[in-house]
């Protein structure tokens, strides 16, 4: 038998992947890494406007003034963040648009169950902590792999404004943990 030749084999590979439970890509799937990035990028739009208001309903709920003040300033940061997102797209040459991003949508119901299973207070302020602790380790990653996807295509620019946003992503998380281990944790446990 013939050795096959490497577009062969490709294609031998692809046809192996669309048997067993491969899924069916919808009409209107990514065919590139850049299609890929733009899609990332709606998703991410969606996830940012949509937390700007639970990080407000967070915000009424928490006790500690400390905390009250960390997500403050995120609300704020957010808020640039959502800008930041509508100047990339337009670096890009593409109109912003949202689309749903599941996993914001079940980490923001996961907060709000959070609040409802625990009395306010410091047990209440520990699990606010947690469920941003969440949102800001699934932004982390999000904006992480986008901006990796700009440095392959060569979108500096896009890079850069990204990258302020990953870093304030960093810095809440940080200023979460900070306040989790310094204080609040330890007075949910004297509770
Ligand atoms: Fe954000
Ligand atoms: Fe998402
Ligand atoms: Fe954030």
């Amino acid at each position: 038998m013939a050795k096959l030749t490497n577009s062969k084999a490709s294609t031998a590979t692809k046809e192996k992947a669309a048997t067993k439970g491969a899924v069916k890509a919808k009409s209107d799937a990514a065919e590139n890494l850049r299609e890929f990035l733009v899609d990332g990028l709606k998703d991410l739009y969606w996830a940012e406007t949509h937390l700007s208001k639970a990080l407000v309903k967070m915000q009424k709920n928490a006790s500690s003034v400390k905390l009250q003040e960390a997500i403050d300033q995120h609300i704020t940061e957010t808020e640039e963040q959502i800008a930041r997102l509508d100047q990339v797209f337009e670096i890009l040459g593409e109109k912003a648009k949202a689309e749903k991003c599941e996993a914001m949508e079940g980490l923001i119901k996961e907060g709000e169950s959070i609040m409802k299973e625990t009395e306010a207070g410091p047990v209440r302020d520990a699990g606010i902590i947690a469920a941003a602790q969440k949102v800001e380790h699934y932004e982390i990653a999000s904006y992480g792999t986008l901006i990796s996807y700009c440095e392959l295509l060569g979108e500096k620019e896009a890079m850069k404004i990204l990258k302020q946003t990953l870093d304030e992503e960093k810095n809440c998380d940080t200023l979460l943990t900070k306040l989790a281990i310094s204080e609040i944790n330890l007075e949910a446990a004297s509770e």
